[in-house]
Formats: C-alpha cells, structure tokens, sequence
C-alpha cells in the first residue's frame, strides 16, 4: 500500500494537534483531519473556556514549541485550597492548601484560555511542512488491514497511512467503528462553565469548593478574572443556565462568597453534562485512542486535558522510538508498549475522581465529618501534603520524556 503519510489522526481539537506536532518534529508525517471549519476551530470570542495545564503539561507544550506563544496570556497556579461548603454558610474551617513553595520544580500548574491553545496548535501546524491540515471534512469510514490504514472522509478523499489515531472526542467514532466497547456511567450531574471578573486579585490561587450537588471550582486567569467550573445536579443546572446574567450571578454568589470583591460575567456561559467514559482498549489492529476518544473523566480535578497530553507523550515517544529502531510503528507489539504505559494509570485516575466525587457530592453529615477530619489530617502531614502537589503538577508515575523536560 502506497501512504499518504505514517499517522492519520482523526480530531483535530487539542490533543490531536499536540500529537502531530510531537511526531512531525521527530521526522514522522502526519495528517490531521477535522469535521469542523477551521474559521469555527479558531473563533477569537473569549469563549469562557480555560484549562488548568498541570506542570507536566506545559513541559510538553514547551517541548513541542507551543508554550512560548501562549506563556504571555497564561496565569500560573501558585496555590490550592480545597474547602468543604454549603451555599450560603461559608466555608468549613478544614481547608486544605497546597502551595507550590513546598516542591522545588515551580508552580503547580498554569490557567490557559482555550481561544489561545487552539489558535497556537493551529498556526503551528501551519508552518510544518510534515503535517497535512484537512479541515471541514468529517471521516466517515475506516479500513484496518494488516498492511495499513485507509480511511474514508464524507466528501469522498481517502487518506492512507500506516496507523490511524483516534482523537475525535468522548464520543469517538474511530473506537465504535473499530468494534472498541466503553464503560462508564452518567453522573446526573452538568458543570456550569464561565469565566467572571472580580474586584479583588486571586494572587494565583484556585480555589475548590466541595458544595452537596457538586464541586466548585474557581481557577485564577490573567488580571482579576477566573474562570469558573460549577457542578450542580442536571435539573438545577439547566434552571440556573436558563436564568439571564443577573438571575445567574445570583445563583452563583451565595457559593461563591465574597472574598474576591464584587463579581460580573466575562465571556460566554456554557454547560457540560458529566459522565465517565472509558475505552474497554486504548488500542485495536492498526489503531490508537488518545484523549477524551480514551476516556472521559469528571472535572472534579481538572485532570481531563493533562490525561490527553499525557496519552499524547507517552504515544508519541513509543511511535518514534519504533520508527528510530525500524520497527513497523502500526505493528500490534508497538502498539501494545502504548496501551500497557497508560491504560492502568488512566483507570486508576478515573476511579480516584468518581471517588471524590461520591464523597463529596453530598450533604451526609457522617460522611462531611470524615472528609473534613481527612482534610485537616492531610493538611498536619508534609510528605503527605508534598505527593498531593506533585500529584496536581503532574510529576508523579512514569513521565514520558517530554514531560520531564527531555527531547523526543
Ligand atoms: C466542564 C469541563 C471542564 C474541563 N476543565 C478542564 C481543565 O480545567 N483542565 C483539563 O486539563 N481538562 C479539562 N477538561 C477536559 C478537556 O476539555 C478535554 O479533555 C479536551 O478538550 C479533550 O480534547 P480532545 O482533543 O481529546 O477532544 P475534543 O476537544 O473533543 O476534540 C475532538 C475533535 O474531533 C473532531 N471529530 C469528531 N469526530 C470526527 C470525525 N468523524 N471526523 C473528523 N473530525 C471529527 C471534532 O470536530 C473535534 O474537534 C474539562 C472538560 C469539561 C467538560
């Protein structure tokens, strides 16, 4: 079979891009096709989006040249306090803090806008000349043959390469198409997404308010704006979201408080129903999931993104390491190097996040006392303290290579 290049990845969102350009640098060929407009990909509206980027992460966009374009517009994650609450009463005294000052390698992590991380990946795949851009265009078949991959967009093209990646969301059609089952479970729960501006400055610190329906979390943005990602149980979310801006300020300042000042709406509002998605395999003949087409966790400890980046590292170091040693990068063993590297850590992470959440996600005053005690005694226990912040940074377990500040 002739190739049009060696990876085909479907999704060209964030973690597709990233892998691309990790391969390409390396010598690999890529096409990256998307089903969305390039006009509608790179949209200039503050859009209300950030992402908390764990240091790990930005390691790896620094190694693939995106973070000098969007350092300027990022915030860096200096603390993280983590409150138990109920709307209107406060906070309980058991905080929980994490400062970066107790780990030697910098901030825990950084607030980055979407609008940004987007419009840096796509201008960076622009100047690459092993990267083939295929945007508006919708895949809407797949053949996996022994030899190599064909797949097959809805204008009629097809486009051949000797491994197809799947990066095409939560509801990935590369996984159905291949047969590749999921399991998981609705949370009953929707996050409220926006970003607002306040009086007061943040002083880089998020703050996580674990509230009866849902966790708040409120993450510092450059100046004195955060952005803000608010679970609530369905049928209220969709009465708040319903509400216009001051109806929704309303509902949101008796969770919020008043420590930051004054606080008004900036940029769009969005929801997001929450769910757990796992693939039943990361990887199948001739294929491999990565990101949210992977797994899709709650947001409780905005570790979705970090999740994908990390698939991205470890995916993208396995593929060049077999191109470098001649092995055929499609080939099942090679694969198999990248489901066994990040599977279980995946699982693991998922588990743990459903896990707060059921803890927290209630008003049981049996259970309150005993997360609350656990708080106060994590918060008395240094070591402990320190491997929750290296956690959040992203610093612990097996690190791909360009998530420790080395070359690919
Ligand atoms: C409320 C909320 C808050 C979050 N906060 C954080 C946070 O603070 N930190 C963090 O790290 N993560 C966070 N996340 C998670 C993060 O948003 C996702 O992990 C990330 O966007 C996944 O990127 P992706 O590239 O894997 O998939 P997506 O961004 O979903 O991209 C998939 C792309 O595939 C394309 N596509 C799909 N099907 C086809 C097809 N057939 N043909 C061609 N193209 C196709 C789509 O057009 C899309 O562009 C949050 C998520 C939610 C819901």
């Amino acid at each position: 079979m002739e190739f049009d290049s060696d990876v085909v990845i479907v999704g060209g969102g964030l973690n597709g891009p990233a892998l691309a350009l990790a391969l390409a640098q390396a010598g690999l060929q890529a096409t990256v096709i998307d089903a969305l407009p390039r006009d509608t990909r790179q949209g200039d509206d503050f859009d209300g989006r950030g992402y908390a980027l764990a240091l790990a992460s930005q390691r790896l966009l620094s190694g693939i040249g995106i973070w000098p374009q969007v350092a300027d517009h990022s915030q860096p994650i200096l603390e993280v306090k983590v409150t138990d609450g109920r709307a209107g009463e406060g906070p309980s005294p058991f905080v929980l803090e994490f400062d970066h000052a107790e780990i030697e390698e910098g901030p825990m992590g950084y607030m980055l806008e979407d609008r940004f991380l987007r419009q840096a990946f796509l201008t960076a795949m622009d100047g690459m000349d092993a990267i083939t851009q295929l945007s508006g265009e919708t895949v809407v078949a797949q053949d996996l043959r022994p030899g190599g991959v064909t797949v097959t967009l809805a204008s009629g093209g097809v486009v051949r390469a000797r491994v197809l990646i799947g990066c095409d969301g939560r509801r990935s059609g590369t996984a159905e198409r291949a047969g590749i089952k999921r399991t998981g479970w609705d949370y009953g729960q929707t996050a409220l997404v926006c970003a607002v501006e306040h009086e007061k400055p943040h002083n880089g610190i998020a703050h996580q308010f674990f509230m009866p329906p849902g966790p708040l979390a409120i993450l510092p943005l450059p100046g004195n704006r955060s952005s803000i990602v608010w679970s609530e149980r369905n049928d209220t979310a969709a009465q708040i979201q319903a509400l216009d801006d001051d109806g929704y300020l309303n509902a949101l300042r008796p969770r919020f408080g008043d420590f930051l000042g004054k606080i008004t709406l900036s940029g769009k509002r969005f929801t997001y129903p929450l769910n757990l998605t796992l693939a039943n395999s990361f990887v199948g003949s001739r294929l491999a999931l990565v990101g949210d087409a992977a797994h899709g966790v709650h947001p409780i400890a905005g570790q979705g993104l970090n999740l994908g980046l990390r698939d991205v590292g470890a995916l993208a170091e396995v593929l060049v390491d077999a191109a470098r040693r001649g092995e055929d990068i499609g080939a099942a063993d090679v694969l198999a190097r990248y489901q066994s590297w990040r599977r279980w850590d995946t699982a693991t992470l998922a588990v743990a996040t459903d896990g707060f959440n059921r803890l927290f996600s209630n008003d049981n005053p049996l259970l309150r006392g005993i997360r609350d005690l656990g708080m106060g005694a994590v918060n008395a226990m240094p070591a402990l303290r320190r491997r929750f912040i290296r956690e959040a940074a992203g610093l612990n377990g097996d690190l791909p290579r360009l998530m420790s500040g080395r070359a690919l």
